[in-house]
This record gives structure tokens, C-alpha cells and sequence, in this order.
């Protein structure tokens, strides 16, 4: 199996002919507009979207920067390159796009059965959403309420979860829960999941008010079903996060657990290096419940 960490690899090099890369660069820009490219580079901070390292390059201050990055297609308009679109208007629209530094663009168009268009469009909207959130953490402090922060908090990887201690940390005294899973492949495994879901949600509920004895055999109970998914090739992940909302004039701040059932190989490709993933929150996530207090 290919397993590296996405988001936290080292720049790799590779070697690529100039023909090659001119070609490549030639036939990606020829027809996107001035204006789809200027929102692309600006929404993506002039950075790739997958190792985030700075698009153009100062070898000498009275030079002007090399630039290099690649205004790449997710959806290729060839039906011979990677990720072929079914039909090829639209390639060259702003959906279609997203910025990679060239040793990327080499890596995602050689690889496609691993970068995918879903977990292409993934990236790009994580990317985006840091290059927004890094802006506007940069602008204010570390104040909890702020936006900003609640933003990061969306951002940071899921630990993976092992423990029916460790998920009731994670579900109890939640107000909101966001709930994931992708990829299932048969429908004993989307019973299993759906089933396991359920009763978080309804733990999560009611987990506050339950004295310690029935709260350690639920996590005891839990930790049962966590082998039981894992006996099947589903791994469990979470996150706990903070959420802005606006009721009336008054802004709130609600716990959000994050919980997240992937296949093995789907971990493995957003595997960070270190164990916990990077996944999306809007990517195949559900949101089951709304605020309760
Ligand atoms: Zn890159």
C-alpha cells in the first residue's frame, strides 16, 4: 500500500525534462483566463496547496521572482491524462484549477489512482481555507471568540482513537457533532457505521448527566465497538473543536466533536507522518446535531 504523509512530506525532487515541464506549463495556461488565474493565485496565497511552499522564488533582490508555480487541471481535458474529464468544457474554470508547485504537479499527475479528484478538491479547499485563516489569525490576537480561531480549530489534524476513554473525552459535553465516513464498501460495513454513529450521538447526549459508574461502562462498551470496527478495516478518528455561532446579537461558542470512520487505505493517504490525519471536515461529513443548549 502507498502510504505517506500528505500534507507534512518532505519536498521530494524529482527529475522531470525541461521539454516535459514547458509542454506541460504551455498546454495549462493557454486557455484560463487572466482573471480565473489572479483569484486562483490569490486564493491560494501564492503557495502550493500541497507542500504550502512559497510559489516564486528571489535569487537576486534586482531580479524579478521565478515563478514556480503551475496552474494545474484536477480534471485533465485529454482523455489520455490523469483524472480525464467526462466531457472537456469547463477545464479551464476556477473549480477545475489548483496551484502546485511543480514537483507536486509532476507528483499528483503520475499518481492519479492516489490523488484523486475528491481528495484534489479536498486539498485545495483545506489549502484555501488555511491561507484565509493564517491571514486573519495574523490580524487578531489570540482572543477565543474570534473567528479566526474558531477557524483553526476546524483545521487541526484528528488523533486517531483507540479507547472508549478517549472517545467519551471527546463526545461528552459536545453541543454539536460532526460525524464522517467515506468510501464504505459493502453494506455490512455501512450498517456497522451507521449503527455506531447512532449511539454516539445518543451517548453524547446524555453523557453529561450520568454518574461515573455508567459513564466507565459505556466507554467500556464503546471500546468493544471501536475493535469491532477495527476488525472490519475502519479506523476511528476525532477531533474536539470550538464553533462560533450567532443567536440574536449574541455570539456563542459551542463544543464541536468531530468524529470520523475511515477504510485503512483512506487514512493512510491523508496519514500525516505522525499517526493523526487531515480530513475535511465538509468532505462526507455530516452534521447530526444542531445545538441542544
Ligand atoms: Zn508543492
Amino acid at each position: 500500500m502507498i502510504s505517506w504523509p500528505l500534507y507534512a512530506r518532505p519536498a521530494f525532487e524529482w527529475a522531470v525534462s525541461p521539454v516535459e515541464r514547458v509542454a506541460d506549463t504551455a498546454s495549462n495556461t493557454m486557455a484560463i483566463s487572466q482573471r480565473v488565474r489572479k483569484v486562483l493565485w490569490a486564493r491560494s496565497g501564492n503557495r502550493c496547496a500541497l507542500c504550502r511552499r512559497s510559489l516564486t522564488l528571489t535569487v537576486d533582490s534586482t531580479d524579478l521572482p521565478s515563478v514556480i508555480g503551475d496552474e494545474c487541471h484536477i480534471r485533465s481535458r485529454t482523455t489520455r491524462g490523469p483524472r480525464a474529464a467526462e466531457s472537456p468544457e469547463d477545464v479551464d474554470s476556477l473549480d477545475n484549477l489548483i496551484l502546485l508547485c511543480k514537483n507536486d504537479h509532476k507528483l499528483v499527475d503520475d499518481h492519479p489512482e492516489l490523488f484523486t479528484e475528491d481528495i484534489l478538491l479536498a486539498t485545495k479547499l483545506l489549502h484555501e481555507i488555511w491561507v484565509q485563516a493564517s491571514l486573519e489569525s495574523s490580524r487578531s490576537n489570540d482572543d477565543p471568540m474570534s473567528p479566526a480561531r474558531a477557524k483553526s480549530d476546524e483545521l487541526k489534524p484528528l488523533e486517531r482513537v483507540i479507547s472508549g476513554n478517549q472517545l467519551v473525552s471527546l463526545i461528552r459535553e459536545g453541543h454539536m457533532y460532526s460525524f464522517g465516513n467515506c468510501d464504505l464498501k459493502d453494506k455490512s460495513a455501512v450498517e456497522l457505521v451507521a449503527s455506531f454513529l447512532q449511539l454516539l450521538q445518543d451517548y453524547g447526549d446524555i453523557l453529561g448527566g450520568l454518574d461515573v459508574g455508567k459513564v466507565v461502562r459505556i466507554e467500556a462498551q464503546l471500546g468493544e465497538e471501536i475493535k469491532q470496527l477495527e476488525s472490519q478495516g475502519l479506523h476511528l478518528y476525532g477531533r474536539r473543536g470550538v464553533r462560533l455561532m450567532k443567536l440574536g446579537d449574541q455570539r456563542a461558542q459551542l463544543n464541536v466533536a468531530s468524529i470520523f470512520v475511515l477504510p485503512q487505505d483512506t487514512a493512510a493517504a491523508f496519514d500525516r507522518g505522525d499517526g493523526s490525519v487531515l480530513v475535511l471536515p465538509r468532505i462526507g461529513s455530516r452534521q447530526v446535531t444542531e445545538p441542544s443548549a
